[in-house]
């Protein structure tokens, strides 16, 4: 095996929900020469790789017998600078939260309603990173990945990641694409985007009419820190389902029993529900199976109050989908990335 390598590492540090997994071996890359060494090792000893970055978006349901691969280059530079809009390169493995705020202390405005996502700027792409009527489609502009079949480098634009809803073509083709760096386009003065949730309400309590960016990150900040349980004290991967995309007539056929049925219209006419109000309906909320539960407050996160496998997480998912279709007639889809 690699000198680089180590052997049996448990990867309760390395994963927000704190399941205590082993990975069979365990290693980070620094820069692009560490990433094709640790595959061209792992091919060379016929062992599969699984890449990470900061966890938080990971069910560890078994131990890993696979090299875990964690990302850990760093680097943040601007590309181009027109005096209005500003192309910025982050390499994969820079921790998002930080990175947001390294743009908005160079004057930058963009990232601000992404502020304090947990995980890395390379697994970022992977799901399309939401919030707050933000995703980083919204600012993207290009991103290097590897291709793990051929070796070779690619440039990916846009188009070519096909974002959708937590969703990507990387999303799409598993272990194929590592990602090595993020490019995005952000701008010197701000388009706020104020509309989703209590962001204004926030804004005006403190004060607040002509926000910068720094003023929204800031309020999203504290917003989100009331909302959601800190993994370091709760182990959880933030939303656990997607909110579904349904057929108006089933979101029609449920508002007859729910009146209070909270769906968004969709360009294509279909309705995006509320996971966690289905949920919540469902009397899910605050329910503890052992160590696995649904958060008191937030019915959309699942949460590991101490010693709960990933399976028993999993498990009390899976409760939660059959009751959700058998009810409602929707399923939910998890978010997280199983393994
Ligand atoms: C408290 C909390 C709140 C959250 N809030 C949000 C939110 O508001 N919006 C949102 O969208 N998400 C949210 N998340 C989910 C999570 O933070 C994001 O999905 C994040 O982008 C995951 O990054 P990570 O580095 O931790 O990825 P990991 O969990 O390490 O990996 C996720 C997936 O990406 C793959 N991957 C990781 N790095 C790379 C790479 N460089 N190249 C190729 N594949 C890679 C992994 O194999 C895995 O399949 C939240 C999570 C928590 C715990």
């Amino acid at each position: 095996m690699s000198a680089q390598w180590q052997e049996q590492v448990s990867l309760k540090p390395y994963n927000t929900f704190g399941i205590d997994v082993r990975a069979r071996y365990f290693t980070e890359a620094h820069n692009d020469d560490e990433v094709r060494q640790a595959l061209a090792d792992a091919r060379q000893h016929d062992v599969p790789v699984l890449v990470i970055g900061g966890g938080s978006n990971l069910l560890l349901t078994a131990d890993v017998q696979a090299l875990v691969l964690r990302m850990a280059s760093r680097g943040l530079r601007i590309l181009a600078d027109d005096g209005r809009r500003v192309i910025v390169e982050a390499e994969a493995g820079e921790p998002w939260h930080p990175f947001v705020q390294w743009s908005l202390a160079q004057g930058l405005a963009g990232l601000e309603n992404l502020s304090l996502i947990p995980g890395t700027v390379g697994a970022a792409p992977m799901q399309n990173i939401g919030a707050y009527g933000v995703e980083i489609k919204d600012v993207f502009v290009g991103l290097t990945a590897l291709d793990r079949e051929t070796g070779e480098l690619h440039d990916f634009d846009l188009e070519g990641c096909q974002f959708a809803y937590r969703d990507s073509l990387f999303k799409q083709h598993p272990g194929r694409w590592l990602i090595l760096r993020v490019r995005f386009a952000l701008s010197r003065v701000m388009q706020a985007h104020l509309d989703y949730g209590p962001v204004r309400q926030r804004l005006s309590e403190q004060g607040i009419s002509q926000p910068t960016a720094q003023n929204v990150s800031d309020a999203i900040c504290s917003i989100r820190r009331e909302k959601l349980p800190d993994p370091v004290e709760l182990g959880n991967a933030g939303s656990f389902f997607k909110n579904p995309v349904v057929a108006a007539v089933l979101a029609d056929k449920i508002r007859l029993q729910y009146p209070g049925l909270v769906a968004y219209p969709q360009a294509d006419g279909q309705m995006k529900l509320a996971a966690g109000w289905l949920i919540e309906q469902a009397g899910w909320k605050g329910h503890r199976e052992g160590d696995a539960g649904v958060h008191r407050l937030q019915s959309l996160v699942l949460v590991n109050y101490g010693q709960a496998t990933g399976l028993q997480l999993h498990q009390l998912a899976q409760k939660i989908q059959a009751d959700i279709l058998e009810r409602f007639g929707v399923r939910l889809e998890m978010e997280p990335n199983l393994y």
